[in-house]
């Protein structure tokens, strides 16, 4: 937080315009900390106050701490594309990033950390099932308290099938050994193909008698079945079907709304200033401070418009309807040319 004070107090953010802070706030406040976020769950307190410190550079005026958010925070770090300015919540960050080394441990098994961490803590278990402990390292649970946010985007996908239904942990379930009282000898040589037939499981061949509630968490598993190569993990959250921080981040934002896309990809493809995009943004999301919008806050006591009679100033009286609005339109033959 010290090093974000400092990056910001060499700023003078009353000298930047919206667009300038906007940028500042995605270039080098939500950086600073990644270095960090690589490997350690940050706590919800730090994580705050990196998002305080992105509001007050985006909303407040000069060195107030002190602001008002004329849109609020989860729509501001919604995509661009969905209405949002594209800024990135510092506990989703930490998240994603923390996706690359689960992702490391279930696809990268011959790095010497990978390693290390398996034998400490895996035992043969993919790390899709693994506990935390006491005394672990500040590494291993802080993957374990970002795993729970990432685990449905892990799905197995059978390549040749050929990895061994009881002690290799194909689906992510731990190891199958461990969940029967006793595999039956007949079966102690059975592959996951052996059980996968035609697109679907089928356990009758075994003799080894499976508890009911491992038959259903398998039949509940989306299986990719590629048919070729190995045995592995794939990323739902990418169409390459590997991870990376930014389809993590994707896949941890929660759209909020998909109408009205079409606009916003307008907005940010005109061939205009910035900081007019940004005009047009606040617009649409009711976000300029007329009477009314500061009424409705209760910020104002009335929302009449200051400059004519009319009793509601809303976004499009001020912009459009107010006759002195209107007669700088006129003035610029603006209304004959744009209608909105
Ligand atoms: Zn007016």
């Amino acid at each position: 937080m010290d090093k974000i004070q400092g990056r910001l107090a060499a700023w003078k953010s009353k000298l930047l315009n919206k667009v300038g802070k906007l940028c500042l706030v995605k270039s080098t406040i939500s950086s600073i900390p990644i270095y960090s976020m690589q490997t350690l769950w940050l706590p919800q307190a730090v994580c705050n106050r990196v998002d305080q410190a992105c509001r007050c550079m985006l909303w407040a005026k000069s060195d107030n701490t002190r602001f008002w958010s004329p849109v609020s925070w989860d729509v501001v770090t919604q995509p661009t594309e969905f209405g949002g300015l594209g800024v990135r919540e510092a506990r989703r960050v930490n998240v994603s990033l923390l996706g690359k080394l689960v992702w490391d441990l279930l696809t990268a098994p011959q790095k010497p950390w990978v390693q290390l961490l398996s034998n400490l803590y895996l035992q043969g278990d993919s790390i899709l099932c693994a506990q935390n402990r006491r005394g672990a390292s500040p590494t291993w649970s802080s993957l374990l308290k970002a795993l729970p946010y990432l685990r449905e985007g892990f799905v197995p996908q059978l390549g040749s099938g050929a990895s061994s239904l009881w002690y290799t942990d194909w689906s992510g379930t731990g190891l199958w050994c461990g969940k029967v009282p006793l595999v039956h000898i007949a079966d102690t040589n059975k592959t996951v193909v052996d059980c996968w037939v035609s697109g679907a499981w089928n356990f009758t061949a075994l003799y080894t008698v499976l508890p009911a509630e491992l038959i259903h968490s398998v039949q509940r598993l989306s299986v990719v079945n590629s048919s070729l190569g190995l045995d592995h993990f794939a990323w739902r959250g990418d169409s390459s079907g590997c991870y990376i921080a930014a389809s993590g981040y994707r896949f941890l934002t929660t759209v909020l709304s998909t109408e009205g896309d079409e606009v916003w990809k307008k907005i940010w493809k005109l061939k205009i200033p910035e900081k007019v995009k940004f005009f047009l943004w606040q617009c649409l999301h009711s976000a300029l401070p007329t009477n009314q919008v500061r009424a409705d806050r209760r910020m104002a006591d009335f929302g009449a418009c200051s400059r004519c009679s009319c009793p509601h100033e809303t976004i499009l009286h001020a912009l459009r309807d107010c006759p002195y609005s209107r007669e700088v339109l006129m003035s610029y033959r603006l209304s004959k040319l744009y209608y909105f």
